[in-house]
């Protein structure tokens, strides 16, 4: 049996522990160069260093229990030429992790190579928009544990993002927030760089009929069909469903958090032309908290998120993240407009 509890608090303190790793390097942004994967998405000191963090904090305090499925390797930084790239990582982990070595940082980021044929397995993506944390902006490390085919635990450090909902959230925040939900348990809000500091169950305010319907979505063009939002909200507002004010834009699985906690009504990622399958990291915490707030979380179908079919989401289509009659309307639309039908 599976001690959620004892899994959630070890989950929770390797989170905050890499929050406070990637703030440090965000302090120092101008020296923080981004190299480029083969995919040509950039990847960060701070994303090494985070996922070295979680690795180690995790295999501390869960031993041979542990199978983590994290989206980087170490091949990078085991490479001659990149030595500079490995003494920063280095520098950048000591911080919370004074024995750390080349060895033992080489050896924790590989900690992640876990595969996803356990009936359980955590999977970590350890800066998940690292475009907003570039641009200083909003961006996530998100840990997910997995029973067979859905996430159970869900721990989200938001470092850049205001727990006071009236602050905007396109600037980077002194504090952040931390979100963190166990199937059945809710959700609960903390600050993202104290284990001690109290947690609050937070309960989500649902959407008062009449109200402007507020829908987030990625910054980035690429992530989701921005075009097809916007058919999507005209569509509402001509069946006399509703009024929809201008979709937020902010990166990350944040996005999740934001509608748990209230502020926005929908997280919409529609597909773009080009085909996409979701890796399970950028969805498996946050879809685990946002489903625990009491918001419906499935693709543009309607169908449950599987993650029982390796590394991406691969019978899924795009995410539809509502609280349930929102979720339905919006549903309505996709399927009246054929959007992904395309
Ligand atoms: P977001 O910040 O919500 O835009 O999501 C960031 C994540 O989008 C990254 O972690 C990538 O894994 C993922 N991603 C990369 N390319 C695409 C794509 N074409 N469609 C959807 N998501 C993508
Ligand atoms: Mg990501």
């Amino acid at each position: 049996m599976i001690d959620h509890a004892r899994y959630a608090a070890a989950g929770r303190e390797a989170v905050i522990a890499a929050s406070i790793v990637c703030r440090e390097v965000q302090d120092n942004l101008d020296k923080v160069c981004a190299m480029t994967k083969d995919d040509k998405s950039p990847v960060t000191i701070a994303d090494l260093a985070s996922q070295a963090i979680v690795g180690m904090i995790l295999k501390q305090k869960l031993g041979e229990d542990l199978h983590l499925v994290a989206e980087e390797d170490s091949a990078f930084l085991r490479d001659e030429d990149n030595t500079v790239y490995l003494d920063a990582t280095l520098a950048a982990v000591k911080g919370v992790w004074p024995e750390a070595t080349e060895q033992k940082l080489l050896d924790a980021i590989d900690l992640g190579a876990g595969d996803t044929d356990h009936h359980s397995f955590w999977t970590l993506d350890p800066i998940d928009g690292t475009k907003g944390f570039l641009r200083n902006q909003q961006y996530a490390v998100a840990l997910g544990f997995v029973e067979k085919d859905t996430p159970t635990i869900g721990i989200m450090g938001c470092p850049n993002l205001p727990i006071d909902l009236s602050q905007p959230f396109d600037e980077r925040d002194p504090k952040g927030c931390l979100y963190m939900a166990i199937q059945g348990d809710g959700v609960y809000e903390s600050c993202c760089d104290d284990v001690k500091a109290e947690t609050i169950r937070i309960t989500r305010l649902d959407h008062v009929e009449g109200e402007e319907i507020s829908v987030c979505a990625s910054v980035e063009k690429a992530h989701t069909d921005m075009s097809a939002t916007d058919r999507i909200l005209q569509w509402i507002e001509e069946q006399g469903l509703g009024h929809a004010g201008e979709p937020a834009r902010l990166d990350s699985q944040c996005k999740y958090a934001v509608v748990a906690r209230g502020q926005a009504d929908a997280y919409l990622r529609l597909p773009s032309r080009k085909p996409y399958v979701e890796r399970i990291w950028d969805h498996a915490a946050g879809a685990c908290i946002a489903s625990e707030s009491g918001a419906f979380v499935t693709d543009i179908f309607g169908r449950n998120l599987d993650f029982s079919h390796g590394r991406g989401l691969e019978k899924n289509k795009g995410i539809v993240c509502a609280p349930p009659r929102i979720h339905g309307i919006l549903l309505s639309a996709i399927k009246e407009l054929g959007i992904g039908q395309e």
